[in-house]
């Protein structure tokens, strides 16, 4: 039977948003709740299943309509259990899939918001067409996704692929993961943010503290300084920029692939930091396997969560 309706579900740290996404790229019915983690996984399944049977209703979906979960990782997509991640606090191995099933009579399907970005992108986004993808979410973090001939490789518990962790240097900064010399450790918002808030406190950074006006400097600031030609900030990008590129040129040797999407909040900051990343991808790559690879931004914006949820539950469950 083929699937012309699902239900995505993109679950973050703040939010709870629920839509139904058609066959067809329509998206309706969005919901959205306070995911309010504090309270516990219990009762935010809960939450979730509410917020499903509402649209279901409202949508008048039938049973058939199955639901597919986008939720920050580490996750175990085959088992459907939650491991442990930073957004939620308290949640530690949490069936997700076998509770939202015992609330739902629906089949529900679980992925990291990465990867099910990635599989938004091809089945949805900027990707369409193309089977051999890169996508990177440069927000907070680094997530990302990488699908080669249509098959999303996540490896053998699904936990890849972390691609915001790819070493691009052995003597570089420690990352938040733990190890050392990361993309992310380079060009997330949070090490944009360390390196902006170590130059604010030098003659260097007044400009940042100024634009902060006793608020947090941020990866918008450095970006808003940049633009007025504020030669710290321009470094902060341009270091940033150049660690994207040199991972962006492994992608393209490791994966071979026909389109790198650029995602993310911190994408935002636009070729402030993708110029200098566009310069040191020839040095990082081969030249017959980056020629024609377009490196682009999303097009779904603050959707991403819940297209990647819906194209996920429509490769899932689609025969
Ligand atoms: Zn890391």
């Amino acid at each position: 039977m083929t699937l012309d309706k699902v239900i995505g579900v993109d679950l973050g740290g703040t939010n709870i948003r629920v839509a139904v996404l058609s066959a067809d790229g329509t998206m309706s019915h969005t919901a959205r709740t306070k995911t309010k983690s504090e309270e516990g996984p219990e009762a935010v399944i809960r939450r979730i299943a509410a917020l499903i049977d509402d649209v279901a209703a409202d949508a008048n979906l039938s049973p058939d309509a199955p639901v597919g979960v986008a939720s920050p990782g580490p996750l175990n997509p085959r088992t459907g259990v939650v491991h442990f991640t930073p957004n939620l606090p308290g949640w530690r191995d949490v069936a997700i899939v076998d509770q939202l099933e015992g609330h739902l009579n629906r089949r529900v399907t679980l992925a990291n918001d990465g990867n099910c970005a990635t599989l938004g992108e091809m089945r949805f986004g900027i990707a369409q067409g193309k089977h051999n993808i890169v996508y990177l979410a440069l927000g907070t973090g680094i997530g990302g996704g990488v699908v080669t001939e249509g098959v999303l490789i996540d490896g053998k518990n699904g936990l890849g692929a972390e691609i915001g962790h790819t070493l691009v240097s052995i003597d570089g900064p420690r990352c938040n993961c733990g190890s050392i010399g990361c993309l992310e450790a380079y060009a997330a918002g949070w090490a944009i943010q360390a390196e902006a808030m170590k130059v604010a406190t030098t003659a260097d950074g007044d400009r940042l503290v100024e634009l902060a006006a006793g608020g947090l400097i941020h990866a918008g600031i450095v970006a808003k300084a940049a633009a007025e030609g504020h030669l710290a900030s321009v470094a902060i990008l341009e270091r940033a920029g150049r660690a994207l590129g040199a991972a962006i040129g492994s992608f393209i040797n490791m994966f071979d692939p026909e389109i790198i999407v650029i995602g993310g909040g911190v994408a935002a900051l636009g070729e402030l930091l993708m110029g200098p990343a566009r310069k040191m991808i020839p040095q990082y790559s081969f030249v017959d396997m980056r020629t024609d690879v377009p490196v682009v931004y999303s097009q779904l914006g603050g959707d991403t969560g819940l297209y990647g949820a819906g194209a996920l539950a429509f490769m899932m469950f689609d025969d």
